[in-house]
């Protein structure tokens, strides 16, 4: 049987989508018109490059957040998840389209009315709904729950209304309902990874100008396996550190000249450090923080170091898909664990968690391993081969427990499909 969802069959899939139905019919009291299912990720390389119009390299997860749905003809929405303890309350929220307002602190419920107010924001003819969710996406692990919620959400009012949307415009109503509804100044690889993955393969894609290409990525076929490592660590830390990496990003391309960091070459990286240097923006980059206080544990980066990132992190992505051409993936595996030391010494996002999961996989004889998503908590991937995953585990699982740290939820990544009709 094909694996499909949370690395079962098929047929728990469709169990599933009844299930989500049934619940849906509970909840509302009709049958919905159909059920939708939106995948979390991880992202194998590339990371903060989607918001300097990198390159990011994403694969969906067999995780999804399923969404039972129907139109309603009196502009009215109402939300519903919860059962079995996601982050809805489960209760029902019910709101007006028409008196939508992005708000902070909007709970659970404002990423999908975002994506209602963003869509009718964009002019398209969208009324209102009755939502009902089950998710099997683990949340605030750096996987992505929000945008699996978000897109989702976007699939099934596309299909509802017949808007016929293409998925990248799906993922640009998903990011924008996240970023200017919900408040997070998230970038675009996320939703694109949940609305555009395929089965058996990780998405490049270029974030200036959205192009994609699907690259096969058959890890069984070659006996190998990629575990994600949830370190139970939620990124508290996270939302400020962003958005003050993406403020030293758009410092350091501005003291270049560029656009965006995307702009400068590898080639070109050590005159730009050096003109960094000799700039005063590229010197005043010194601790971030409210108060040039530190953002996290140890001191934060300076804008060299933020660029110095950027850019052999966008090279490291373009090195991994030559060689996953090359039909070489086990030689993609250095190239993670350098992007590893990458983000924890001159981007400065990891987590002592985080580094200890590479370090254990490292020594336990994994090909590679890093950090994946915004850092400070969250996931990190490992490429193992086969034979010896479990062996991984059990050393990571250990060097937690010796260090005191709660112990990791480690699983495989099986590359899987992005948003679909179920029902
Ligand atoms: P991540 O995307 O890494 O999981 P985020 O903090 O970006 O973490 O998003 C998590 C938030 O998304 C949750 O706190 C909740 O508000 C919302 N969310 C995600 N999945 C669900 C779900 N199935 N039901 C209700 N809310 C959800
Ligand atoms: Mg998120």
């Amino acid at each position: 049987m094909t694996r499909t969802d949370t690395g079962r069959t098929t047929a728990d899939q469709d169990r599933r989508a009844r299930q989500t139905a049934e619940r849906f019919r509970e909840v509302y009291g009709a049958a919905p018109a159909g059920v939708w299912a939106a995948p979390g990720r991880v992202n194998l390389i590339g990371e903060h490059t989607d918001y300097n119009d990198g390159f990011v390299m994403p694969l969906a997860l067999p995780h999804t957040t399923l969404a039972a749905a129907s139109p309603r003809t009196d502009g009215v929405l109402r939300v519903h998840s919860g059962d079995g303890g996601s982050s809805g309350d489960g209760q029902t929220v019910e709101l007006r389209l028409d008196a939508l307002r992005p708000a902070p602190d909007g709970g659970w419920a404002a990423y999908p009315a975002g994506v209602v107010w963003a869509m009718r924001e964009a002019g398209l003819p969208v009324g209102g709904a009755d939502l009902h969710y089950d998710s099997t996406v683990p949340v605030g692990a750096g996987l992505s729950s929000s945008a699996a919620l978000e897109v989702v959400t976007a699939l099934a009012l596309d299909d509802l209304y017949g808007l016929g949307l293409t998925r990248q415009r799906l993922a640009q109503l998903a990011q924008r309902a996240e970023n200017a509804f919900v408040g997070v100044p998230c970038g675009i690889m996320d939703q694109t990874a949940a609305a555009c993955c395929t089965d058996g393969h990780a998405l490049f894609l270029d974030t200036r100008d959205l192009t994609q290409r699907q690259v096969p990525f058959d890890l069984a076929g070659e006996g190998l396996r990629l575990l994600v490592v949830d370190t139970r660590v939620k990124h508290e830390l996270g939302d400020g550190a962003y958005a003050q990496r993406r403020a030293m990003c758009e410092r350091g391309a501005r003291a270049l000249g560029v656009h965006a960091l995307r702009d400068v070459q590898y080639a070109h990286l050590p005159e730009a450090l050096r003109r960094l240097a000799a700039s005063e923006d590229g010197q005043e980059g010194g601790p971030l923080g409210p108060e040039g206080g530190s953002p996290g544990p140890g001191s934060g980066p300076d804008v060299r170091a933020v660029v110095r990132h950027v850019v052999t992190e966008n090279r490291r992505v373009e090195d991994v898909i030559a060689r996953l051409d090359a039909g070489d993936t086990r030689a993609i595996g250095p190239l993670l664990t350098a992007g590893h030391a990458s983000l924890r010494d001159d981007f400065r996002v990891s987590c002592p968690e985080l580094d200890l999961a590479v370090e254990a996989a490292g020594a336990a004889g994994a090909l590679g391993a890093r950090m994946t998503g915004g850092g400070f908590g969250g996931s990190a991937v490992v490429l193992v081969e086969e034979p010896a995953a479990d062996t991984v585990a059990a050393r990571i699982t250990e060097a937690f427990a010796a260090a005191g740290h709660a112990a990791p939820r480690i699983f495989p990544a099986v590359p899987s499909a992005g948003a679909r009709r179920l029902v």
